[in-house]
């Protein structure tokens, strides 16, 4: 075996490295082969064969059978993922100089993300101190505690492990919907690909995107990676939360993937989840009693304090997200397409979250959130006043236009 020259990681990984093999005992590696591959003998170590295997969240084991012309006195695994800013090394256990084995117990900080491209190699200190390196191996750290199945249709793959055809297709439409419904609200809005892992349990989602490193705001999703996370339990529930959660997270992704990360990051976090609420199938059913109850008590939350991020308590985060559903659908109903565009191009403009709204609103976000609050939990005004304030304008407009060509056909069929 050769030790090939490695050009793929920087002297910092490396530094790391020796860093790691010092710590570890082997003091005769000097600091000055910190930046340069490692000397090694051309024909020192030679693998014979290798392997690896891993539980998820749980274990690595890497076996690796080698012929090596001098007494081996210690031999390593290192790995390393895009994006993990190190390596990680391990010495494992030496028979009979032609085998090495290397258990590592995974835990939260030497852990890869799921769903990532694991590179690993091997290292061998000979009894006269030199240093022979394996080539580079990869694997896909995939999510083995289930066997997945799954199914790609247009942008979506589907992975999933519980349930039949008919459940996957049924996921599969809840989410071709979720596409329709976003481009209805916002016609330039397009979704490349997306990825849905289906799990039953809630916990292994929560597990998933700690580990993935995404936060609860995010919804689970990880828009950079295309990754959806979805949490259907079996039982009576399941099709709803299919209709609810699945065309929720494909709103978000494909506002990520047609507005890219730095406009996307200028969303409110009311306008993003408002957004993402028109495209659910199925809703909180009990949201409007929600938002009826908060309304009657002077709880409703500002929507301006709803604009980095939503609450982390379960009872204020469900009436955020109420309120940003009702409030997002309100301002599409009454301004309309072009209305409620302008509202989105303000804020992609990178406007205040406090003021985007006063160009074309003449008021800021506060007057808005009080015009949607009047329309909604104040009385009904009676009358002619009852209609001016039921009816959005443009159909106000469509009306006075109604009313004036009829005007004129009225003057004209006069005046024979
Ligand atoms: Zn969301």
């Amino acid at each position: 075996m050769t030790s090939p020259t490695r050009t793929s990681r920087g002297a910092g990984q490396y530094a790391l490295l020796w860093a790691a093999l010092a710590c570890l005992g082997l003091a005769q590696l000097s600091a000055g082969s910190a930046v340069a591959a490692p000397a090694a003998a051309q024909q020192g170590v030679g693998v014979i064969e290798q392997s690896h295997s891993y539980l998820f969240n749980n274990s690595f084991t890497f076996r690796v059978e080698f012929e090596a012309e001098l007494p081996i006195m210690n031999a390593y695994v290192f790995y390393q993922w895009p994006g993990g800013g190190r390596s990680w090394v391990y010495e494992g256990e030496l028979l009979e100089n032609r085998i090495l084995d290397v258990q590592v117990a995974l835990d939260e900080s030497n852990q890869p993300p799921p769903f990532s491209e694991v590179e690993y190699w091997y290292r061998f200190a000979d009894v006269r101190g030199q240093v022979h390196e394996s080539a580079t191996y990869s694997f896909y750290y995939d999510d083995n505690r289930y066997e997945w199945s799954s199914h790609q249709d247009g942008p979506f793959t589907l992975y999933w492990y519980a349930g039949d055809a008919g459940y996957a297709a049924a996921i599969l439409a809840a989410a071709r919907q979720g596409v329709q419904r976003i481009q209805a609200l916002l016609p330039g809005a397009r979704l490349s690909e997306a990825t849905l892992r289906v799990y039953e349990d809630a916990a292994d989602v929560q597990l998933i995107a700690g580990r993935s490193g995404i936060s609860w705001q995010a919804g689970h999703s990880d828009p950079a990676a295309g990754l959806l996370l979805l949490a259907l339990p079996p039982g009576a529930g399941q099709s709803l939360e299919i209709q609810r959660q699945v065309p929720h997270e494909v709103a978000h992704l494909m506002l990520y993937q047609s507005l890219g990360a730095t406009q996307y990051a200028r969303l409110p976090a009311w306008l993003n989840e408002g957004i993402a609420a028109q495209a659910e199938l199925y809703s909180d059913p009990e949201a409007a009693a929600l938002l009826a109850a908060a309304a009657a008590d002077s709880g409703l939350l500002p929507l301006a304090a709803l604009c980095a991020a939503f609450p982390q308590d379960a009872a204020s985060a469900r009436l955020a997200y109420a309120q940003a559903a009702s409030f997002v659908g309100y301002l599409f109903e009454q301004y309309g397409q072009v209305g409620f565009g302008l509202l989105v191009d303000a804020y992609l403009q990178g406007s205040d979250c406090l003021a985007a709204p006063q160009q074309d609103f003449g008021m800021d976000l506060n007057g808005l959130q009080a015009e949607w609050a009047a329309a909604l939990f104040e009385p009904k005004p009676q009358g002619a006043a009852a209609w001016l304030a039921a009816v959005p304008w443009q159909t106000i407009l469509a009306s006075a236009g109604a009313a004036l060509v009829l005007f004129l056909v009225l003057r004209l069929s006069g005046r024979r």
